[in-house]
This record gives structure tokens, sequence and C-alpha cells, in this order.
């Protein structure tokens, strides 16, 4: 039984079969070769705190840090097998600087670990308020009545900046109801926006 849950969230290494904590998610800390890219949280892939105020120019420095080490070229010419995981592992980084830098993508991703889905249609836990529906209904209206239509920007930019203001404060309360709520005003002004430019 023990044994069942300690193997939980470990990655095993496909060369000499060590079994790495999921703290090591890019080297086997046994024999060196780059390990599957199986640990998808982007908290841990950065090393941070699993909190939503996050520095964005810290994301940043680990990134571009994170690129040249894992970087395909720098296996050219190994194991095909390694040159493989080498590319998968570029690739989930790149995810996970996504959802970091997104105020949305993130907070859906924090949401998630307390059990709640928003913005994914099918499997939702919590859905849009009415209000929003007619709110959002309402300015769409007026933007397709607008002389100038982007004029709207400036104001769609401003309530997606209150919005992940209102984030940061609900995440700081742990007030996930609340922060479920702001996600998806946040998706629906930001989809108003995208179909603007
Ligand atoms: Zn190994």
């Amino acid at each position: 039984m023990w044994r069942i849950i300690l193997c939980i969230g470990m990655v095993a290494c496909f060369k000499c079969s060590h079994k790495n904590p999921k703290t090591e998610i890019f080297f086997c800390q046994k024999c060196g070769i780059i390990l599957p890219a199986l640990i998808e949280d982007p908290y841990l892939i950065f090393s941070l705190k699993r909190e939503y105020v996050i520095n964005p120019n810290d994301v940043t420095k680990a990134y571009n840090q994170l690129q040249t080490k894992l970087h395909p070229d720098n296996f050219l010419g190994t194991d095909k097998v390694v040159e493989l995981l080498a590319t998968q592992q570029i690739m989930r980084i790149k995810h996970a600087y996504k959802v970091l830098l997104s105020p949305r993508l993130r907070s859906e991703f924090l949401l998630k670990q307390q059990g709640i889905i928003v913005n994914h249609d099918g499997n939702d836990t919590v859905k849009p308020a009415i209000e929003l529906l007619t709110e959002i209904f309402a300015i769409k209206e007026q933007i397709t009545e607008a002389e100038d239509q982007q004029e709207f920007r400036v104001y769609l930019q401003d309530k997606l900046a209150e919005i992940e203001q209102s984030l940061e404060q609900n995440f700081r309360l742990s007030d996930y109801k609340a922060a479920a709520q702001d996600t998806i005003r946040y998706s629906y002004f930001e989809k108003t926006l995208e179909d603007l430019l």
C-alpha cells in the first residue's frame, strides 16, 4: 500500500529505471539523462510557490534559462529517444510558460486544484452568471453600433485589469467561488476584446 502511494507522481528514468521525485523533472538524478515530460504542473516546472500572484520577469528569466538548457539542438546526434524527449520537454515548458503568464489560464489551473472547472464548456462545475451574459450582450451591441469600435479597446483592457485585481484579492482570501466567477468573467471580456482586434 505504502509502496503504491510513494510511487505516485514519480518519474521513472527510461535508461536506468530510477524513480525520480516529482521535483526532479528534467534530468535523472541517478544517471543524468533527460526525463520524459510527464509532469504538467507549471508551478512545479518553474519551481514556483502555487500562488496566483507571480512575477512575470522572474518567470521569463527562468523560461529563457530552461530553453537554453533543454534546447533540442543540445541533444542532436544523441539517442533518438533523447532527442524526442528534449523536444517534448521544450513543448511542455512553452505551454507552462503560457499558462503562468495568462491571468485566465493561471487561474483556471489553480481552481482546478480545488476541484473547480471553468471555461471548458462540457464539464464545467461553475457556469457563467446570467447577469454576465446580459452585460456582454449589451456591450457587443454597443460595439456593433459604435462609429469607432476601437474606442472599446481601452474600455475592455481596463475591465480585464480590474478583473485581474479582483482575482488577486480573491485568491489571497482563498475565496475560490468568487475567483471562479472572476475567471469566467475574464474569459468573456478577453474574447470580446479578441473579436475587436
Ligand atoms: Zn537514469
